[in-house]
């Protein structure tokens, strides 16, 4: 069914197809639906003329009103330009131009009254406007004024006149025909509870707000809209899930019983105690678990995972643990490996590197079900790797894992879809896990294991580095270890690689000494296993590497980090390389090493770091300074592109949306009471339309 809102754009009075061609290309709008849909992102002040006495340059863009006094150029070469003054009842005001003066000059009538629109700035003693815009002041210019919308264009659009402007007198030619076929996509019953305008109030509202009562009723609404149907959608597809994909149930505590009561040697937190209780509840439920387990760097995550893959060994299935390096793999075997004999549980692992001869061996003990816990990397989402009976699949560090590859492990039982716990340390807002993992249940482990000390963190810079060099030098006579870390981004690898080479050589120069283990990701996987195992058994003394340490590893000696150019790391990132450190008895410190000079932001995130330990206040900051899409990478922003909800901003209005879908899909599963007839319709035009919930299903 094509609609008048899939119009093409090119249909439109004004545009025809050279415009179309470029809207298309440059703003990706292609029908009369985009178009509507491409709202203003900001909305400069025309509600009212300020008086010139009032006028200072603190003010945004004003509108004032005069009448205009002489015109004058001034100055000579560059400096010359064009000045006019303005005078109202309370005083004068200088406009003035420095290009476009021959075109400027000739709308200039001394003792005419214009509207003047422009940003106040101060020069001088003086306030004046450079470049604003001016117009004969008319009857149109009285009455009750308005908001004017600016939208964002590019030069391209602005050489063909497609500004700001141009976009807006579009806007009103289209909505002014489809305000009447605008209909209704909310439930009725829904709006007047929520005290909603109507979507056609809405979106003329957005376009030409007469003040700003009325644009913010407009946002709210269409803000709301958004994110309740992504919720709706992401609730609807759970609800299939559930409903469609049996679990097979697992209830033996035998072996869990085994372990706790003999082989566990410390006490579980409060909190890890409840995620097993909730992962356990979900493994005997019968339907297919599908959980996000989140907590932060330290807070014992693994072991929650093998005590449940403990309840699936003792049913006889089997259960695979996958994470996204060797390091992380290798250390998750041998932190493993013990526990596993003491029970008589068969475990292995599987890597890049394993040889083709134990690969074959593997295959074949997991096929005949002798093998029972697998811990890889994504060597284990390849198709020989076929398990008799999966169980389980516990994906550690969600965030560098694709949706693509959780669905594949799901694939590795013939028989039954395996129960999949996606364990991720770094801590989301509250508001980002409601999108994107709005499809799978939550689990927080809120809460570290006792005994550990707050990390130090201190912010030192280069020049200091002396001082640093003799800290350090204290804390490996105490019998501590060091991690020293340097950046490593791609583009500029070759730099980078130098940088911890030259670092490397001049660590050891000043601690000719210490033993010093080097680890980057250029080198292979077996040397750079070498060199953290050396690590590992207290060898060296002090480890020089890249972010390869990012995640998991877990060495409680070594108690502080220096983090070098420190400026140049995102605060997640920053966040999990500081949890390397701290993981022992003792104090330890993160030393954040930067130049004098660093920008603002980079100023902001050091700051961060060292007010606060909390990771999900970091992860806060982190989405106020780089909004949703970057914060999670390329991999899922997809889900995150909104049209004008913002997941930084909108935390309260993104759980109001949640409450009521789930409020109405409670209600009615399949949506078909006549209430929800506009939801109805509106997810089948969403399914129409471009945006792929495949992708994140
Ligand atoms: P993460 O959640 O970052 O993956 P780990 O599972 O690596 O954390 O646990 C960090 C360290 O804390 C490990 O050495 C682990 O043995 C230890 N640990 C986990 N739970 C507890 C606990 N309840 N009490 C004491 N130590 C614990
Ligand atoms: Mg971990």
């Amino acid at each position: 069914m094509k609609g008048f809102f899939d119009t093409r754009l090119e249909f439109l009075k004004g545009v025809g197809p050279q415009k179309s061609a470029l809207l298309n290309k440059e703003l990706e709008i292609f029908t009369y639906g985009d178009l509507i849909q491409y709202y203003p992102f900001r909305y400069e002040d025309r509600t009212r003329f300020y008086i010139i006495s009032e006028i200072d340059h603190q003010l945004p863009n004003v509108q004032i009103k005069g009448t205009l006094q002489n015109v004058e150029m001034v100055g000579g070469g560059s400096k010359k330009r064009l000045v006019a003054h303005l005078r109202d009842s309370t005083g004068t005001i200088e406009l003035v131009w420095f290009k476009g003066i021959k075109w400027v000059v000739k709308k200039l009538q001394p003792g005419v009254t214009y509207s003047v629109f422009g940003k106040p700035t101060r020069y001088g003693k003086k306030i004046n406007m450079v470049h604003p815009e001016i117009e004969v002041f008319t009857s149109s210019h009285e009455g009750p004024g308005y908001l004017q919308p600016v939208y964002h264009t590019s030069e391209t659009l602005k050489n063909r006149f497609l500004d700001s402007k141009a976009i807006s007198k579009l806007q009103r030619q289209l909505l002014t025909a489809a305000r009447s076929r605008i209909t209704e996509t909310l439930p009725e019953g829904l709006m007047t509870e929520l005290g909603l305008t109507s979507k056609a109030d809405a979106l003329w509202h957005i376009h030409f707000p007469l003040d700003s009562r009325k644009l913010n009723e407009a946002r709210l609404r269409l803000k709301f809209e958004e994110l309740f149907y992504i919720q709706l959608q992401l609730l609807k597809l759970k609800l299939a899930r559930t409903e469609k994909f049996k679990g097979k149930i697992f209830k033996e505590t035998g072996l869990i019983n085994e372990f706790y009561h003999n082989h566990l040697p410390f006490q579980l937190t409060a909190a890890q105690k409840r995620v097993i209780r909730e992962i356990y509840y979900d493994l005997k439920s019968g339907k297919q678990m599908n959980r996000l387990l989140q907590g932060d760097v330290g807070s014992g995550k693994t072991i929650v995972a093998f005590i449940c893959i403990l309840a699936v060994i003792g049913a006889n299935a089997q259960a695979a643990l996958m994470a996204p390096t060797e390091i992380l793999a290798e250390q998750h075997y041998r932190g493993l490996e013990p526990y596993a004999r003491k029970l008589g549980v068969e475990i292995n692992i599987l890597t890049g590197s394993t040889t083709k001869s134990t690969r074959t061996n593997l295959h074949e003990k997991l096929q005949n079900g002798s093998l029972q816990i697998l811990v890889g990397t994504h060597a284990l989402l390849e198709d020989q790797v076929q398990f008799q009976s999966l169980g389980l699949a516990v994906i550690d560090e969600q965030h560098r894992f694709g949706v693509a590859q959780r669905a594949k492990l799901w694939s590795k039982n013939k028989n039954f879809f395996p129960h999949v716990l996606v364990m991720t340390a770094t801590p989301i807002p509250r508001t980002l896990a409601m999108t994107l993992y709005g499809d799978l249940d939550v689990s927080v482990i809120d809460e570290l294991p006792p005994g550990r000390k707050a990390i130090e963190t201190v912010h030192r810079y280069d020049q200091n580095r002396l001082k640093v060099f003799g800290f350090i030098k204290q804390q490996i006579a105490m019998g501590r270890q060091v991690y020293f870390v340097y950046p490593l981004i791609e583009e500029s690898a070759k730099m980078d690689l130098k940088h911890l080479q030259d670092g490397y050589e001049s660590i050891s120069r000043a601690f000719p000494e210490v033993p010093v283990s080097i680890v980057h990701g250029k080198m292979k996987s077996r040397d750079k296993d070498f060199e953290m195992q050396r690590f590992v058994k207290g060898e060296t003394r002090i480890m020089v590497a890249t972010t390869v340490i990012e995640v998991g590893v877990d060495v409680p000696n070594a108690s502080t980090m220096v983090i070098e150019n420190s400026e140049r790391f995102g605060l997640a990132q920053l966040h999990q390389l500081r949890g390397r450190v701290g993981r022992g008895a003792e104090q330890s410190y993160c030393i954040l090493m930067t130049d004098v000079k660093i920008s603002k932001e980079g100023r902001t995130r050091i700051q961060t770091m060292v007010r606060t330990n909390d990771g999900f206040e970091i992860a806060d900051v982190d989405l106020k300074l780089r909004g949703p899409g970057d914060l999670m990478g390329t991999q899922q922003s997809g889900v995150l592109d909104l049209l004008i909800a913002d997941l930084g901003r909108d935390g309260k209005l993104l759980q109001l949306a949640r409450e009521k879908a789930v409020k109405v899909l409670e209600s009615d599963p399949d949506l078909d009471l006549p209430e929800n007839m506009n939801i109805r319709r509106q997810i089948a035009q969403q399914s129409k339309s471009s945006l792929n919930w495949s992708r994140i299903s």
